[in-house]
């Protein structure tokens, strides 16, 4: 019997969770509380505990577009969040000095050209390149000249709604860079304006049940014992109950990247808030900038075997555009996750669960799906091992397709100034990543599975700005008459320049919308 009432189990009130503990109240505490706010029943209350003794790693400023869907879905005003954390628009990433000393590329958010029904964009440039090479077509010139964010950042232009934007031509996708704490107050606001409560303390314990191992209550220091149905852990890089009482285990992932240390520092603001993160790869890492409107964020991801933390403090100290506005401090990290992200009762939610170095800012995403998969598979007291499998096994999957992307950027390398970059360039890397860059060297075609985080134009932008170039292109497309594609993709590139002709500086924008500053 597997159909209607009868076979539905009724679990009664007495399953249900009633009580949510959030340890942690960094950028992944608050915003797992404000969607829990935002949708569990009434019935469930959410506690969340943090220590301000303690503090938050203070870093993690640049989002991608994702982060829109989060904050629509709380509901919050746009031009209000960006006020409230002084926040700037972001069109994508600039890579510097990656694949050689000296080139730069583009990782845009958004489509790069339009996609027609049978074939990718990609191909159709690829198909001019080659007609081009053969002196039977004018060059279609670089693939971001089609890319709406690409062609808006390089000019320092933004736009959000205006009726420019949807005329024919790729429409343009944003994320922003915000102040981090900034973020976590808003989003506390948000979260005690509906119910949440906080409690300031540091945990100094855990009690677990005798029969199942799951945990109880947590104590602070000062004796005070807070119980709960589930746990999510929010304690960043510690892992407070995830692995310091459950041991959870740690996969470390510093075979493919070694980076094990940044140190950060904010700098004075730039006077043109340019709409992109800046990264700038360095002798034994990379670097960030990160424009906010009130300040830039600026740091060095290192490898510690490659440099030592007073040079590489020294080093970035020397890169900075404007004057330091604090001292710089160092973080110590290894890149990897949890072998389970979710244990008994108890889920890690961001810096607890895993971390990959932020070179495409995915930190705060992966706390957002976190998140989201936390709610598809909300437990009952009963915790359905199912459930949590599929949790884990869902999130393992996420960060290994984000640990991938982030592998492209060093192992498609052809510096080899630095034993760091040398070494980067004859890593071992993982079958699939090697697969994927086959494809694309063959004929320009990328394969994603399904629900990958990065898309076909993310991964062409970093396999062509890394100098891997296909041979050739999908011979399909030889369907089509090389004049008539020429013809189309010149119209394009034209329509995409004139879109942003008509948008405003990105300041320009931020000052008449949502200026702090
Ligand atoms: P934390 O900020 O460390 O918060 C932990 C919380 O737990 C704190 O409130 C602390 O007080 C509390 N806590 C810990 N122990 C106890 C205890 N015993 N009792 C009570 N409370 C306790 N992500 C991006 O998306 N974009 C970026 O640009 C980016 N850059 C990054 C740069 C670096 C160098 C690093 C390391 C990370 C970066 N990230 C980035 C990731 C991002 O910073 C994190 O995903 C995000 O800040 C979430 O941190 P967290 O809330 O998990 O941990």
């Amino acid at each position: 019997m597997v159909s209607g009432d009868a076979a539905f189990d009724r679990g009664g009130d007495n399953t249900r969770i009633e009580r949510v503990v959030i340890v942690g109240g960094g950028t992944a505490g608050w915003m797992t509380a404000a969607a829990l706010a935002k949708t569990v029943p009434a019935h469930v209350k959410i506690v969340l505990i943090e220590s301000e003794e303690i503090g938050t790693v203070g870093v993690g400023e640049a989002t991608i577009p994702s982060i829109r869907t989060f904050n629509n879905i709380l509901g919050l005003d746009e031009f209000d969040f960006i006020r409230y954390t002084h926040a700037t628009y972001k069109l994508g990433i600039e890579f510097v000095d990656w694949n050689r000393l000296g080139e730069r590329y583009f990782h845009p958010f958004g489509d790069h050209g339009r996609h027609t029904q049978e074939f990718k964009f990609l191909q159709l440039w690829l198909r001019l390149k080659s007609g081009y090479a053969r002196g039977m077509c004018p060059d279609p010139g670089p693939i971001s000249d089609y890319n709406l964010c690409s062609v808006a950042a390089a000019r320092g232009r933004f736009l959000t709604t205006n009726g420019a934007t949807s005329t024919p031509g790729p429409s343009l996708r944003y994320a922003f860079h915000f102040d981090a704490s900034l973020y976590a107050k808003y989003l506390r606001r948000y979260a005690e304006g509906r119910g949440v409560t906080r409690i300031e303390g540091r945990i100094a314990g855990t009690d677990l049940r005798s029969d199942d191992g799951f945990i109880s209550s947590v104590t602070l220091d000062d004796g005070r014992t807070i119980a709960a149905d589930l746990f999510v852990d929010c304690s960043g890089f510690r892992g407070l109950l995830i692995e310091g009482h459950l041991n959870a285990g740690f996969e470390s992932w510093s075979q493919f990247l070694p980076c094990d240390r940044a140190v950060a520092v904010g700098s004075e603001p730039l006077s043109d808030f340019p709409p992109y993160t800046r990264a700038t790869a360095d002798s034994a890492g990379w670097r960030w900038r990160i424009p906010l409107q009130h300040r830039v964020g600026n740091g060095y991801v290192f490898s510690s075997d490659h440099i030592s933390q007073d040079e590489a403090t020294a080093r970035l100290l020397s890169q900075i555009e404007g004057k330091p506005i604090n001292d710089p401090h160092l973080i110590t990290f290894t890149a990897g996750h949890r072998r389970s992200m979710w244990v008994k009762n108890c889920v890690a939610i961001g810096l607890s669960g895993g971390f990959i170095e932020p070179l495409e800012s995915t930190g705060i995403h992966l706390i957002q799906t976190g998140i989201a998969k936390l709610l598809l598979f909300f437990p009952d007291k009963r915790f359905a091992q199912a459930n949590i499998d599929e949790f884990n096994v869902a999130t393992l999957l996420e960060y290994e397709a984000v640990r991938d992307f982030i592998i492209l950027h060093y192992c498609a390398t052809e510096r080899s100034d630095s034993s760091f970059w040398r070494e980067r360039g004859a890593m071992v890397i993982p079958e699939r990543l090697k697969a994927r860059m086959s494809l694309f060297c063959s004929t320009g075609r990328i394969f994603r599975y399904q629900d990958e985080l990065f898309t076909d134009d993310s991964w062409l932008a970093v396999m062509l700005g890394q100098g891997v170039t296909p041979k050739s292109y999908d011979p399909l497309v030889d369907k089509i008459p090389l004049p008539e594609i020429a013809k189309n993709v010149a119209r394009l590139r034209q329509i995409t320049a004139q879109v942003v002709d008509s948008m405003p500086s990105h300041r320009d924008f931020i000052r008449q919308y949502c200026g702090a500053a």
